[in-house]
């Protein structure tokens, strides 16, 4: 069930660097088929765009060289893209804002449907929001925003519309809203026979389960979705702890009651790096008030000082702010574990940093309104978890081996005090049981889903649902 090695050293190209050339050999005939039916450009090596485009936001997958890439501009331009895939037995994938963490949009070798230039986003008079896939998260909060509209989404601003919402979608107004994908109402789906399809809870109703958080890349091509979205919130705190080194222990002990106790509008993530301190940040719809009256709650649980700092801000604004920061690529190895319950050691979950040079915790309060949904509702599983916890190795002075090692031991150690879900949307290629720990339950209804809307596998990759 898990991603062999050799899945994934050949999508990764690792397995046919000697070959990395051969594409730019000349077009074979069928790149010259699919240029000519494309309104979009299709871009190979040598074009002057390519080595720009071509790029992942994790900079680790950078020698993946895809042989095309359409920049489709219209549905048509998907369908062919799909046609030519399953006519030449192309590795083709769906490639929206570029984030996925093992670089799973930028097949080696392969041809990447770039939705990029798909990013149109309408709001209509009565709230409902049509988003082309190709948006960014920071357009999609702008332009809701400014039509006085929430939906809520991601931390960060170039993360795709489209991976996010497939997967799930946690961020920092769930607690209050929900996932972004609990505001689906429907998608365009181009199917790996090139039928254009739409899902909605009476149309495709399957399809439209498991495009609510059964993972990017899955069942087929979307080209747009529609969304309902409430309206924005007048008033919002934005705030930040900085807790000093050593207090990981007493930090995450009051912290963790704390964060499911408080009213579903106040959303927090707790950062805890190797030298034990804690950076909490955290955002609530709610005036400065009620947020400081909270926070000095945490402080007397935690028995640490730190000082507060705040601001009270409209919605848009503290959207900005909390999505803020993040660098335009980078290079990184990211795991996740989704908690079963309420951690019983939390000194042990802040102890698995111990004498670990690269990984740090990003510990996130779930609960609240993602709970409104049961867990079979969507394909997203982990209804009922209190928290979730990334551990983020970025790789810098350290080599990638030693950050994988680090960051896979730790995900390991937290199995066991936390428990063994993972979030599809964190997807670890080291790890061999995903599909189990990201699925659960919804494991079966996923697979029974894919062999109907792609029964030959044309949309497969190392971590696809088979
Ligand atoms: C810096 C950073 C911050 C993040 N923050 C958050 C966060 O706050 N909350 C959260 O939930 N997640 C977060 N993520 C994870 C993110 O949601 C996933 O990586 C997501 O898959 C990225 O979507 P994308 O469209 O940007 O990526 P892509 O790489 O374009 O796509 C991801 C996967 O989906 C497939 N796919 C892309 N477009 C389509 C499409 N139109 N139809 C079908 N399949 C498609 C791709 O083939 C690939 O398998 C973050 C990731 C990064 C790198």
């Amino acid at each position: 069930m898990g991603a062999s090695r050799r899945d994934l050293l050949r999508w990764w190209g690792i397995a046919t660097l000697t070959t990395a050339g051969s594409a730019a050999a000349g077009p074979p005939p069928r790149w010259q088929r699919l240029r000519a039916r494309l309104h979009g450009d299709l871009l190979q090596p040598g074009d002057p765009d390519y080595e720009t485009v071509r790029l992942p936001f994790n900079s680790l997958f950078d020698h993946q060289r895809p042989a095309a890439i359409a920049r489709c501009t219209r549905v048509e331009d998907v369908q062919h893209c799909l046609t030519e895939a399953r006519r030449a037995d192309i590795r083709v994938a769906a490639r929206s804002g570029g984030h996925s963490y093992p670089g799973y949009s930028t097949p080696h070798d392969g041809l990447v449907v770039d939705l990029a230039p798909m990013s149109g986003i309408e709001v209509r008079p009565d709230g409902t929001a049509v988003i082309g896939a190709g948006a960014r998260l920071g357009d999609v909060y702008a332009t809701l925003g400014a039509a006085g509209r929430c939906l809520p989404a991601g931390n960060c601003p170039s993360v795709g519309i489209a991976g996010l919402t497939l997967g799930g979608g946690i961020g920092w107004v769930d607690r209050t809203y929900g996932l972004t994908c609990d505001w689906l109402r429907g998608a365009r789906v181009v199917t790996a026979d090139s039928r254009v399809l739409t899902a909605s809870a009476d149309r495709e109703p399957d399809l439209f389960w498991a495009l609510r958080g059964g993972g990017g890349g899955n069942f087929g091509v979307v080209t747009s979705f529609e969304f309902a979205t409430a309206p924005a919130p007048d008033v919002l705190t934005v705030f930040r702890v900085r807790f000093p080194a050593g207090s990981a222990a007493d930090v995450l002990g009051g912290w963790q009651p704390w964060s499911v106790a408080v009213p579903e509008e106040v959303s927090s993530v707790c950062v805890v790096l190797p030298d034990g301190s804690v950076d909490l940040t955290g955002c609530a719809i709610a005036p400065a008030t009620a947020l400081r009256a909270e926070v000095a709650r945490l402080l007397g649980a935690i028995g640490v000082d730190a000082p507060l700092e705040h601001a009270e801000v409209d919605y848009l604004t503290a959207m900005r702010i909390m999505t803020g920061g993040h660098p335009p690529r980078n290079a990184f190895r990211e795991s996740s574990r989704v908690a079963d319950g309420m951690w019983s050691d939390p000194a042990a979950v802040a102890g698995t940093l111990r004498g670990r040079k690269s990984p740090l915790l990003i510990v996130g309060a779930l609960g609240g309104a993602i709970d409104r949904l049961t867990p079979t509702d969507t394909a997203y599983p982990h209804r009922g978890a209190p928290t979730s916890i990334s551990v983020f190795g970025a790789v810098g002075d350290l080599p990638p081996e030693r950050v994988t090692r680090e960051v896979d031991e730790v995900q390991q150690e937290l199995a066991g005090l936390i428990g063994t879900g993972t979030y599809i949307n964190y997807l670890d290629p080291e790890q061999e049981d995903w599909a189990a720990t990201s699925y659960r339950h919804n494991l079966p209804r996923l697979r029974a889903v894919a062999r109907r809307y792609d029964p030959d596998r044309v949309l497969r990759f190392p971590q696809s649902v088979r």
